[in-house]
Parts: structure tokens; sequence; C-alpha cells
């Protein structure tokens, strides 16, 4: 695919919503990790300054001129975009999203994602600077064996003076990321984790079941994992977490209750299958009903090759992936005529064996259809 097969929609990249960056590289790679991340160890800074110049190059084909585009949010992610250096995430907002200099108000949601292991009071400094007002943290756990199980480069000591400078800076709105049904860890030990999370008082807690995939080093060495004691971690956390004061809007998120308007806005956009625009190794593009997806060969990319692939969705598949989507808000979505024809018999079954159910119009997961959401989705394939 050429690059070019893409610049023609310059003009509508402006409506799109939701941007999305992605910076691949890690200290270290986690054991369980599928993402497009490399280690860092082994990539010299100017290894990762050849990365800035070529994804300020492939902004630049949408956005020819810096220009006053207000997407509602953006995200950078990984990877670890913490990695970079302050010289580079300066470079990253001055150079690379001067396009978008414009977005730098409190109405827009500015997500960056950080390790505790990679991030300083000066980095801190200067997300702040530059309009970043939300952080999402990559904890996973509050125990310093599971950390060191999952390949984590990081402490729970790190994490806590971590989050305690993001504090002291002024950021308003963190997330952490936690992960249960790890091999070995117990409905105590996870209970702890987020006793342990709820006491800081995030604005947002996102809780991921492990998922051990074909290629990461779980896979290879035979790892398996218990699934009767990954659903009572995640009927724990669900039931413990609204107790204490969250909401629980989506699958796997959460938002403080006392404080509306925390959610995800960003991911919402994903999950309501809107439009968005990726950039960046392996990043993805939806837009027009195209997906567009990005090399995720670091050569290619660094040599300005950009995309790999461009599928355009036909009508049965945009409504199999809005249902897919849309199911995992736990306020459901709404469903139009032609989503019930085409999927009359699944949501009828669905709806008989109590995972579903339906409501002025509108489609959402039973407390039941929660905890079983893949045996959900796999009906909508
Ligand atoms: S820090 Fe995140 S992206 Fe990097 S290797 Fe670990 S799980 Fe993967």
């Amino acid at each position: 695919m050429k690059n070019s097969d893409y610049t023609d929609n310059n003009v509508e990249a402006g409506l799109v919503p939701a941007f999305y960056i992605h910076i691949p590289f890690c200290r270290k790679k986690c054991g369980y990790c599928d993402f497009v991340s490399a280690d860092y160890a082994d990539k010299t800074t100017d290894y990762t300054d050849r990365y800035l110049q070529a994804l300020s190059k492939e902004i630049s084909f949408h956005f020819p001129l810096p220009t006053s585009y207000f997407p509602l949010t953006i995200y950078i992610g990984g990877g670890t975009p913490s990695v970079l250096s302050e010289k580079q995430i300066v470079f990253l907002f001055k150079t690379i999203l001067a396009h978008l200099t414009k977005c730098a108000s409190e109405k827009i949601e500015i997500t960056f994602e950080i390790n505790p292991e990679s991030i300083t009071e000066q980095k801190l400094k200067i997300l702040k600077d530059y309009g970043v007002n939300r952080l999402s943290i990559g904890l996973q756990s509050f125990n310093d064996m599971i950390l060191k199980f999952l390949g984590r480069v990081h402490t729970v000591k790190d994490f806590l003076s971590c989050y305690e400078s993001a504090r002291k800076i002024g950021f308003k709105n963190i997330n952490i990321d936690l992960i249960f049904g790890i091999p070995g860890q117990t409905v105590k030990t996870w209970q702890r984790t987020l006793k342990c999370a709820l006491q800081l008082k995030p604005e947002h807690i996102s809780t991921y079941s492990l998922t051990i995939e074909k290629g990461t080093r779980f896979f290879e060495t035979g790892l398996r994992k218990d699934d009767d004691a990954d659903a009572d971690m995640y009927e724990f956390a669900i039931h413990y977490l609204k107790k204490n004061g969250y909401h629980h809007y989506e699958i796997s998120n959460f938002s403080r209750a006392s404080k509306p308007g925390f959610e995800c806005k960003h991911n919402i956009n994903y999950w309501k299958n809107g439009e968005y625009l990726g950039f960046g190794l392996g990043a993805v593009s939806y837009i027009k009903g195209k997906r567009i997806k990005n090399t995720e060969n670091l050569t290619d990319y660094l040599n300005g090759k950009f995309r790999s692939d461009c599928e355009e969705l036909k009508s049965d598949e945009k409504m199999s992936e809005d249902l897919m989507l849309g199911l995992r808000l736990i306020d459901g979505m709404k469903i139009s005529d032609s989503i019930k024809e085409k999927f009359f018999v699944a949501i009828s079954k669905l709806k008989h064996s109590g995972l579903l159910k339906e409501q002025n119009n509108f489609l959402k997961l039973t407390d039941k259809g929660i905890m079983f959401a893949n045996c959900v989705f796999r009906e909508f394939l």
C-alpha cells in the first residue's frame, strides 16, 4: 500500500475526533506482552530520534501545515512513551504535535502513558506544560514478587514515588492499570492490590485479565491460566470497586463516581466505533469505513514505508464490530433495525440465556453477560 492512499483524507482528518500516537519502546519486554514494542536497552538515542523524525513525517502527510484542528482526544501510548528523554518529549510536543498545538486546551483530553521506572519529575513538568491532562500509569500489581514475575522493571516503591510526584505537579486525572488472573495470584493478593490502589483515590482504574498470547515469553514457557480463579478475581473487582465508590462503565474500566466525567473519552470513542487516526509503528486508523494499518516493521517505518494494509469494512462486518465494541459499555448501545434484523437469532438466544437484555432499543449485557462477555461476542463474529 502506498502512503498516498491515505493522504486524500487530509481535509477530513481535521474532523476526526481522536488521535493516537504510538511510541514502541520499552526498557524491557514484559513476559505477557504482545503489543508492538521493542526493548529500549538495545536501541540508542539516535534510534529513537530517527523514530520521532519518521513519526513527524507521517503526521505531516495528514497535516501539511500547522493548523488549528481540534480533535477531542489525543492519546500517546505504547510501548512506554515515558522512556523518551526530556529532549525527545519536548520534540514530540513542539515539533510533531505543533500541527495540533491549538489542542492544549482543558476541553481536550490528552493522555500520556507512563511507567514508574522511566518517569522523572522533570518529564512530568514538561508533560504538564504541554497540556497533558490525563496520565495512565502502568502499575499492574501492588506486590513486588508479582511485578517481578510479570517481567516489570519497576517496584511498588517506584510507583508510589511516581504517583506522588504526579499529584504534586498538579495532575488531576490519573488512571492506574492493574492486572489480575496471574498464575499463582489469589483473590486475597488481588484484594490487597485493589485496596492499596483505592487508598490513593485515582480518578480511574483499569483492570485487565492477563491474557497469554502466542509469541509471548509466557506462552513459550507453557504458562497457562486458571479460568475459575480469573472469574473469581474479576467478580471480586467489580463488587469491591463499586462498593468503594467507582462507576463500572466498561467491562475493564472504572471511574470515580463522586467525580463524574473521568471516564476515558478517547476509549469511549473506540467503543462507540467512532473514527480515529493512529500514527506510529503498528498504529491503526479507522476513517470513512476503512481500517488502515501501519507497518509493524520498524525498519520499514524508519524508511518512511508507513502503511501496510487498508481494508474497507463491509456493512455486515461494521454491524458486528458495532455490537462487539458497543456492548463493552455497561450502559449498552442503541441498536438499529438493521442490526436487529441481521443478528435476530443470536440476540434472541443470548436474551433467552440471560446474557443480554433490551430496553427502549438499548441492548446491554446483564450481570451474568458481563462475566461471560467473550461468549456473547463470539455469537456476533
Ligand atoms: S511495558 Fe507495556 S508495552 Fe512495554 S513490554 Fe511491558 S506490557 Fe509491553
